[in-house]
């Protein structure tokens, strides 16, 4: 376990991964009624940016550093609104930080909402227990995501969004989140899943995520987007989102956020795809 999200905070992917949680956690508030949140791999809510981590790589200069500058028309404006509210007033020049996805959830949800957040690297997880310190919405657990997601669903509120946001260390991590959802989904099958995952190889990637819809799982939405062409052995420029039960719309959304999002992001190739890969 050596992944540290301190390299990547706010990086392209980063901006793509939360912008589409916001527009998600907007469509679950258009009801009254409680929803759950639920996080398999948390990290540490908040990221410095100015840190030695951040410093080396420079990733978040190209992810939500080129985002504050950006032109957006009004239709973009009022989709990316939520995510622009939580994550530039953090953007300070005497103090510059990124808001991971716990953050994200700590500024949207209402009274009535609960998140449950499992993060294991101990680190991580006591700067999330700082981050989210006095939340009585939110339960933190020192623990394996994946048993988490079995023990953690289905919520009581019976609607809700769990994110599952592993490092990746290794591609065998896709099998086993795409095992997950499967099992998650026959479990609690009206819930939202948002899985995140890089993209090296399109074609390995796209077959490997098809297999949901082999098991039967339904209502699949698969979003990808790169700053530049993919190379196997250069470094992660495309990732994606597999979105199981999306909102009403989100596709639509997609449709108008993700070209914008390519010509403010991109540095060569900038592309990206909306695909079912079941009905809608
Ligand atoms: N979701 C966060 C965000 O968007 O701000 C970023 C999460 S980061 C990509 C992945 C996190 O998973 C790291 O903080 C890492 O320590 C943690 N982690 C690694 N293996 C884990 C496991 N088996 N269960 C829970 N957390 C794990």
């Amino acid at each position: 376990m050596n992944y540290r999200h301190d390299f990547h905070a706010g990086n392209f992917a980063d901006v793509f991964k939360h912008i589409f949680l916001t527009r998600i956690l907007f469509h679950l508030e258009m009801k009254p009624t409680a929803f759950r949140y639920i996080e398999t791999h948390a990290g540490s809510a908040l990221y410095d940016l100015l840190s030695p981590e951040a410093g080396r790589t420079t990733e978040w200069r190209g992810g939500i550093g080129k985002l504050v500058a950006a032109k957006l028309s009004p239709e973009v404006q009022s989709l990316v609104e939520p995510y622009l509210r939580i994550a530039t007033p953090l953007l300070r020049s005497d103090s510059l930080r990124y808001s991971g996805s716990p953050w994200i959830a700590k500024a949207m949800l209402r009274r009535q909402d609960r998140m449950i957040f499992c993060e294991l690297h101990p680190r991580a997880f006591a700067r999330l227990s700082a981050n989210l310190h006095g939340d009585a919405r939110a339960k933190l657990f020192n623990m394996d995501g994946y048993k988490g997601l079995s023990a953690f669903i289905p919520p009581i509120e019976r609607r809700g969004l769990v994110l599952i946001d592993p490092p990746f260390e290794d591609m065998h991590e896709l099998t086993k989140a795409l095992d997950a959802i499967t099992a998650a989904w026959r479990k609690w099958a009206t819930g939202i899943f948002m899985l995140w995952y890089p993209v090296k190889d399109i074609e390995t990637v796209a077959s490997m995520t098809q297999t949901l819809v082999l098991r039967g799982v339904k209502r699949v939405l698969r979003l990808e987007f790169q700053i530049d062409e993919p190379k196997p052995l250069e470094s992660l420029v495309r990732s994606g989102l597999i979105i199981v039960n999306p909102p009403f719309r989100l596709d639509i959304e997609a449709d108008v956020i993700l070209p914008w999002l390519a010509d403010c992001l991109g540095v060569g190739l900038a592309a990206y795809s909306i695909d079912w890969l079941s009905g809608e």
